[in-house]
């Protein structure tokens, strides 16, 4: 059985103030949910200059709970490159996760396949759980493409990575379209993109290890809808952005993951 995750990306949102009390909400609201097997694990991805904060208040809260990542990260471990933080600069400040390849970076940003899949690497290099973000934009699902486009985004994304490493990763299905724009992919569209997702996950690290990695969901997720999408047999959580930012309604989202 699969260990649900939930992923809170505040992405360039709030104050270090609003970042502070909004960590401490979350710790709450994680502390009160049930434990048991399916217990989800939580972590929040603040601005990288709200981590310090972010870690802070966690820890002030008493929270073991809720882990710190961060949105995205650089893989050279040092050098002359102006505005990057590196893998060891996030653990350095307590974080021990880090997206890749969200479609933020892919589609704003312009982050080709061969970058994520070196941050990717390097995170797994460094012990910390990559969760690398796959998913196709309107124009292909219209177009027929999303699982070749997932597909291609996972084979270059993982492109290196070893069977040894495969725990350490979580894989995040987010269709474009449904990325702050209130849409949701139904759940049964969602689930028949995790199963293909975990075909290719087999075809890569293997039978057991493929099926041990956790592929969660992304895209307008809410309290309301999260229910019907974890019912899914192949979603094993949520990557959530907007409704992140409200704790109570993430708080219900972990606690609608846990069922
Ligand atoms: C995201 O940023 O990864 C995301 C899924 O955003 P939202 O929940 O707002 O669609």
């Amino acid at each position: 059985m699969r260990t649900p995750y939930v992923g809170g990306n505040w992405k360039m949102n709030l104050s270090r103030a609003g970042a502070v009390s909004l960590a401490q909400s979350v710790a709450h609201a994680v502390a009160g949910l049930a434990p048991g097997p399916r217990t989800p694990e939580v972590a929040v991805f603040p601005s990288f200059v709200h981590l310090d904060a972010v870690v802070n208040a966690l820890c002030a809260a008493g929270s073991t709970r809720v882990r710190l990542g961060a949105q995205d990260c650089y893989h050279e471990p040092d050098g002359a490159f102006t505005g990057e933080v590196s893998v060891a600069m996030l653990k350095d400040l307590g974080a021990t996760c880090a997206l890749t390849g969200h479609s933020e970076r892919r589609h704003v940003l312009l982050e080709p396949d061969s970058l994520i899949n070196v941050k990717t690497r390097a995170l797994l290099d460094a012990g910390m759980t990559a969760v690398l973000c796959v998913g196709e934009t309107l124009a292909q699902r219209e177009d027929g493409a999303t699982d070749a486009i997932n597909e291609q985004q996972l084979r270059a994304g993982l492109a290196g990575v070893t069977g040894a490493q495969a725990s350490s990763l979580v894989i995040a299905y987010e269709p474009v379209w449904a990325i702050g724009t209130g849409k949701t992919a139904t759940p049964e569209d969602a689930q028949r993109a995790h199963l293909r997702i975990r075909s290719v996950l087999v075809d890569l690290f293997g039978e057991a290890l493929g099926a041990s990695v956790r592929v969660i969901y992304g895209g307008s997720v809410k309290a309301s809808n999260a229910p019907e999408l974890i019912a899914q047999p192949d979603i094993d959580g949520f990557l959530v952005g907007g409704a992140s930012l409200k704790a109570e309604e993430f708080g219900a989202i972990c606690a609608a993951a846990g069922t």
